[in-house]
């Protein structure tokens, strides 16, 4: 089921987990919001297939791909080799990276290498999370979502969040945290994907509105929108 006419014959399922601005968030009135939700409706309309996401919790997502029920995610998910094991990813639609963020009246964390033994919060199955546990005698904190690792860090209870930078930035630009700065030198290059089930029949789908948002400009509105204020 690759050709350019084949559809599927049911609305697809899509998972988000939505505290992630700009990426994927809920608006004031809770509806879903971001580069990431824009991005995956003009894929769907690129590709003409029908979508509804669904909200779920970040490390909910991979084992809800195995079982079936969603058929898609669109989560800021980087694309791993481990992860690969398991899901299938889209060819990649943005760049990121982890970023330490600290406070800005924090004169001795520099990065990586001094947060030996230092308290560090991260959101549960994340690639922040992973890189954290590889810290030398650190205290890692583990929350449902980065808002609330930042929000500790905000609050004193921690040295350090481990975070894609872009996702920090943003929060830091909107005013959104207080008094947090991030170290400029990022601990990794890592790039999102779409993920579905191994073998999907949508996966092809999905790459081919991407490719299609790629080249006819639509992608570029969308970055403009959320990321060139
Ligand atoms: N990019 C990171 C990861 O894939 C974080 C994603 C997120 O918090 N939504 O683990």
């Amino acid at each position: 089921g690759c050709s350019e006419n084949y559809r599927p014959n049911k609305v697809l399922q899509v998972a988000t987990e939505p505290t992630f601005p700009p990426f994927e968030f809920q608006g004031q009135g809770g509806e879903l919001e971001g580069f990431s939700i824009d991005l995956m409706r003009a894929i769907a309309t690129a590709a003409n297939f029908q979508i509804e996401f669904q909200s779920l919790p970040f490390d909910g997502i991979i084992p809800a791909l195995q079982a079936k029920t969603i058929d898609g995610a669109i989560s800021s998910m980087t694309i791993t080799a481990e992860r690969a094991k398991t899901v299938a990813f889209s060819r990649p639609y943005f760049k990121a990276g982890l970023a330490i963020a600290i406070r800005t009246d924090n004169q001795n964390i520099k990065g990586f290498n001094s947060l030996q033994n230092k308290k560090i919060a991260v959101q549960m199955g994340t690639t922040g999370a992973q890189k954290a546990k590889s810290v030398i005698g650190a205290e890692v904190r583990s929350f449902d979502s980065a808002p609330l690792a930042l929000q500790e860090l905000q609050n004193g209870n921690v040295d350090a969040v481990i975070n894609d930078a872009p996702a920090s930035l943003y929060a830091i630009n909107t005013g959104n945290l207080q008094g947090i700065k991030i170290i400029q030198q990022l601990l990794t290059e890592e790039f999102y994907g779409i993920a579905t089930a191994r073998n999907s029949p949508y996966l092809s789908l999905i790459n081919l509105g991407l490719s299609k948002i790629l080249k006819n400009g639509n992608y570029q509105q969308i970055y403009q929108k959320w990321f060139k204020s």
